[in-house]
């Protein structure tokens, strides 16, 4: 029985288009960081100017995905400051559970989530806030095209979401990454979610409500190298398609119905041609290239099952998505500003 209790729409907020004053909101951002102190140096100022002309107040979490490079030296001096508060992870997680953590540690009426490297231009985010106060639930940034990345890259993407398509009901925007605004509704109802294998890009469109894009195009890597190469994009896609489709497994099934079936038809054409022919059976290489095949297709479906088992094992262990090591900073409040003026 559900509980309505514990739903993350309460009655009041459904007229939360007109409740959402920009002058007593609280707005998060919460930035997954691993590795990115140079980045961050250029970052946290420019986000600084662009919330403190917003008028709300704020606060920006760098969730330190266990980096190993002056990061917490940096963010040691930046929490000082009001409105900045510090994340810091027992080691590096990953970038899905690092957003998490920062989710978790928010305390916005409105979130928004973006990358260190500066590829998601903080301008963008009046746009977004505008957005939200106009009655968006959830706003987010899509790439106008993808020129900027190889032909490969641009390939596999595109295979990817084709092959994503049938998610149960549920449409995952190409093109649209994590960059994006989402009310404080939208967050609950994410962090609602149990799941270990937190595809993000699927869970923000498993939740629903009202969203919106707005077309961007990502700034070039201010410093540094991407973290995610071939093998490591080739294991989020895996992650994706086994958390949102099962389409796979009825795959490997309707595969082995099409193989019984032809090998049942060749097997009579064998018989036929001996009893009309009298042909010799002779066939040794016809038998090991059967082998061979029969053998790789036996050994990609286990691969396929074990994938989903593998996703059930990690599930069942129930460990927590991350760990931290310590949490300071605090936000950025207009009376609470007032108030450190006037001592
Ligand atoms: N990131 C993270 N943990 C990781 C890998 C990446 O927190 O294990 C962060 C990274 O610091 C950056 C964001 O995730 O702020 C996006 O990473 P990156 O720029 O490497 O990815 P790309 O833009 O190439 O998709
Ligand atoms: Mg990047």
């Amino acid at each position: 029985m559900t509980s309505f209790e514990n739903l993350p729409v309460s009655p009041e907020s459904l007229s939360s288009a007109s409740a959402r004053s920009i002058h007593t909101a609280m707005i998060s951002c919460v930035v997954p960081a691993y590795n990115e102190h140079d980045n961050l140096d250029l970052l946290l100022p420019r986000l600084e100017t662009v919330l403190a002309r917003l008028g709300a107040n704020w606060e920006v979490i760098v969730v330190d995905d266990g980096s190993r490079d002056a990061t917490p030296l940096l963010m040691a001096g930046w929490i000082r400051r009001p409105g900045f508060r510090y994340v810091q992870l027992s080691r590096n997680f990953g970038k899905e559970p690092a957003i998490t953590a920062g989710l978790e540690a928010a305390q916005g009426d409105a979130v928004i989530i973006l990358d260190a490297d500066l590829q998601h231009p903080p301008d963008l985010l009046p746009t977004m806030v505008s957005r939200w106060q106009a009655g968006i639930d959830m706003v987010y940034a899509v790439r106008e095209n993808r020129d900027d990345e190889s032909l490969g890259k641009r390939w596999g993407t595109r295979l990817f979401y084709s092959l994503l398509s049938d998610s149960r009901g549920v449409h995952v925007p190409p093109h649209a990454g994590d960059f994006r605004l989402m009310d404080r509704a939208v967050v609950d109802a994410l962090l609602q979610l149990p799941e270990r294998n937190r595809f993000m890009k699927g869970l923000y469109a498993w939740v629903g409500f009202q969203t919106e894009s707005i077309a961007y195009m990502p700034a070039t890597r201010q410093h540094g190298e991407s973290h995610f190469n071939a093998f490591k994009l080739l294991k989020l896609a895996l992650a994706g398609l086994t958390a949102f489709t099962t389409w796979p497994l009825r795959a490997v099934s309707l595969i082995g119905f099409a193989i019984s079936f032809c090998s049942f038809a060749y097997g009579l054409y064998i018989i036929c041609e001996y009893l009309m022919f009298r042909n010799p059976v002779n066939g040794w290489p016809t038998i090991v290239t059967i082998l061979l095949f029969f053998s790789g297709i036996n050994l990609i479906s286990l691969g396929i099952v074990g994938e989903y088992v593998a996703r059930i094992f990690d599930e069942v262990k129930g460990r927590p998505l991350y760990v931290v090591r310590q949490a300071t900073g605090r936000a950025f409040e207009h009376q609470v500003a007032q108030s450190d003026r006037s001592d």
